[in-house]
Order: C-alpha cells, then structure tokens, then sequence
C-alpha cells in the first residue's frame, strides 16, 4: 500500500517475472470463494491480509513433519525447528536490512513490539519529564503504551497534530521536538487514512535533537521495501498477519547497541544464561527479549511469506497498489454525498470515506451483502477520528492481489448503499 518509500536496500533479489495479478491471485485459496452468493472483495488488508499457498504449505509441513521445540533438543527434529527458526530471523533481517540477525526479536506484533520498548527502553533510558513525541494519527498501540509508561514514571506525551488532509504538521513537529524530548515513536503509513510520513525527515531531526526513533511499521512493511540502515531508525516494529503472514507472529527491529543497553521485557525460559535464587543473568541478544517458547511456526510462516514478498518484488507490489489508489480516487470522489478522509500527497492505498446520510457501520453491512470485505469504525485511532470531527470512517485497503474490477464492485456497491437509503 505504500506508493514511495525510498529504499537504498542492496539489489541482491533475482530477476522477476512481470507482475500479474491474476497469477497471485490464483496463489491466495481464500480469493476462490464467495460471500453471500457474490465473488469475495477483499478490501481489508490493513486489518489483515490472506495467506498465499506458500505460507499455508509452510505451517502445514512444520506441523506434520518438522514440529519440535526449538533451541533446546540436541534430537534430530529440534535442530531441524531451530534451524528454520533461525533462519526465518535471517530472513527477517535481509527483508529490513538490518546489520544482524540478533538485532531482530520475535515478537506477537506490532503492539508487542511497541510495548517491549515503552517497557525495556523506558525502564533503561526515560525519567521523569522525559518526552515522548507521537503524532495525532497514531494506532491506539502507539498512544496506549507510552501512556502507561507515562502512569509508571512520569514521562510526558507530546502530540504533533495533523492537518486537514491527515499529514503531519512539520512544523508543528519540529516545535515539539524540544530539549527533553528522549523518543520519537511514528507510524510510517496511517492505517486510518493512508498518509505516508516523511519518516527520513522525522528520524533526520530527531537524531539532531539527541532523541531516539521507533517506526511503527505495521502499515509499511508488507507494501513497499524498507531498509532500516538507510532509514537510520532506532527501532523498527511490523506484524506478519498483515504481510500475508500467520497471526501472532512480527519482529522488533533495534539496533543492537541499543537493545543491548535494555534489560529484558519479560522473564523465563529461552532468555536466561545462568539462574539461581540469588542471582540470574541473562542470554545474549536477540534471545534475552524472547522468553518462553516462542510462536516457531509463525516465524517459519513468517519467513515463507518474506520470501513470497521478495519473489514478487516490493517494488512492483507499491507500482501496484500505487496504480488501484489512483484507480479508484476518482471515481470514489464522483459518489456525490461521499468524502473522503486523508487526502495526503503521499498517500498508500487505503480509501477512507463518508457517505452522507449513511452510517459507516451501515455501509460496511450493505457492501459485506455485495461480498466487499471493507472495515467501520474508528480503525483504533479514536484520537485521530476526533480530530476530524468523525466517529468513525469506512476504509477500502488494497493488497498486491487486489484489481481495479474489484472496485468498481466496490464503487458499485457504495452506489447501492446510497439508493437503499434514499428510498
Ligand atoms: N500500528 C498500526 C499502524 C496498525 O495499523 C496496527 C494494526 O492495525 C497496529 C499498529 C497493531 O498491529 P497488531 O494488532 O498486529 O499488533
């Protein structure tokens, strides 16, 4: 969904096919079917996006074949789990280009990855009256954390609002940017309205202020290539159920000096060197932030679907998803009654709109009829919604299997909704 991101990513991919969306999508079993007697749409992909073939043969294999625990057998079974777990880490690395594999952890998601570093980073490097810098278009996972680290040592949040096209006041940004200001923690791509953010001009200033820099790139990462050496970002979190990858499995990009400066998240098994009931110290990175058994077939699915990605190329799945935006903008704004929220210069490929007259829950229900899969509501950015003087919105997200005749299914449907309640 992301149309520009730049990327200094080392060209190491071989030479592709050209992109046919017909072909991915014969690679996605849950595009086959319908949905109240109509051919399904999928437009929430922001929420989370199907699984191709690949990734769901990945799971399936590991559970019948390969399923041991990891790390911890010197048995047959568990060096195969552990060696595929660890190379679904390699693989994670090489899709951010990160430095080294210790400098990715496994985590549930997005939210976790946030939470571990309100928690481990706030522990080891904030204070009291320390600042924490977000903006107004944040994921509730990106307020709620740091709120909560706020309740437990007095840390300030610091809000950069947005304007009335949903994109981030600069200025208002830099201003904010002040002297106690530790950590600047930004979504790369608004789930609620599509806006890109200028993350290398974030990161740029902030680092010039001395503040560290975590991207929220739940919203980021499956659409265009993200390289986190060139972005010279601190921490990097996204989630793989939407980079068509299993539930409950995404990783926490920081830098090592950094993560190692952190005391763990959580206590347990897998993250320990040495314990004793006096005295525990703690296992080398990445393993000191993964406590318990971790989620091996989510990472292995994970790294299945990160290879998909890379067959692709990032870079034609952001052509794409550029080309349906641009499909669809203009016909949606020729809905008369329909307007349109976050209406960016950069934007990715998410449509969020209003229909007058029509509550937005009332047209998610009228387009599921029509088989178009669409999300109401305030899209956990209940700050941002207020600050567009709305409850809620509906949102139309595309993927790379998306097509533009599926939005004019979706143009039509809308169309109906309206007449329905003319009447
Ligand atoms: N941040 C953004 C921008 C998101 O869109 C989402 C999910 O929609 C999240 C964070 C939270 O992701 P997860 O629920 O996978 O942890």
């Amino acid at each position: 969904m992301v149309t520009e991101m730049s990327s200094s990513r080392p060209k190491i991919d071989p030479p592709r096919p050209a992109f046919d969306v017909e072909r991915i999508r014969a690679d996605f079993p849950a595009l086959r079917q319908t949905v109240h007697g109509r051919p399904l749409v999928y437009l929430d992909n922001a929420a989370s996006a199907q699984k191709p073939s690949r990734v769901i043969e990945t799971v399936r294999r590991y559970y019948t074949d390969d399923y041991a625990n990891v790390h911890r057998g010197l048995h047959y079974l568990s060096e195969r789990a552990s060696d595929a777990f660890e190379a679904a880490r390699g693989k994670v690395r090489a899709f951010l280009n990160a430095r080294e594999d210790r400098e990715i952890v496994f985590v549930r998601g997005t939210t976790e990855a946030i939470n571990l570093v309100a928690s481990s980073f706030g522990q080891a490097h904030l204070k009291a009256g320390d600042e924490i810098l977000i903006t107004e278009m944040e994921h509730h996972s990106n307020i709620v954390p740091w709120q909560l680290l706020g309740e437990r040592l007095g840390t300030v949040l610091k809000v950069a609002p947005v304007n009335d096209a949903g994109e981030l006041l600069m200025d208002e940004f830099e201003r904010l940017l002040g002297p106690r200001t530790r950590l600047v923690a930004v979504t790369h791509v608004s789930n609620a309205l599509g806006t890109i953010n200028p993350v290398e001009r974030i990161i740029e200033l902030a680092h010039a202020r001395g503040a560290r820099v975590l991207i929220d790139g739940a919203q980021s990462a499956p659409h265009a290539a993200v390289d986190v050496q060139a972005l010279d970002c601190d921490f990097y979190a996204f989630s793989g159920h939407k980079l068509y990858g299993p539930t409950g499995i995404g990783a926490l990009y920081g830098k090592r000096e950094l993560l190692e400066s952190m005391p763990p998240y959580q206590g347990g098994g897998e993250m320990i060197r040495e314990v004793s009931f006096t005295r525990t110290t703690y296992a080398e990175l990445p393993f000191k932030f993964e406590a318990g058994t971790p989620h091996i077939v989510g990472a292995i699915g994970l790294g299945a679907a990160i290879d998909y990605l890379r067959e692709i190329g990032l870079d034609a799945v952001a052509r794409h998803e550029s080309e349906l935006l641009d499909y669809a903008t203009p016909r949606l704004r020729e809905i008369p009654g329909l307007r349109l929220v976050g209406t960016a210069a950069r934007k990715a490929g998410i449509a969020s709109f209003l229909l007058d007259g029509v509550h937005t829950h009332d047209v998610g229900t009228i387009l599921d009829r029509h088989g178009v899969a669409v999300r109401a509501g305030h899209h956990c950015t209940m700050p941002l919604m207020t600050r567009f003087g709305v409850s809620g919105t509906t949102r139309a997200s595309f993927a790379l299997y998306n097509t533009r005749a599926e939005i004019d299914v979706l143009v039509e449907a809308i169309r109906q909704a309206q007449e329905l309640f003319r009447r």
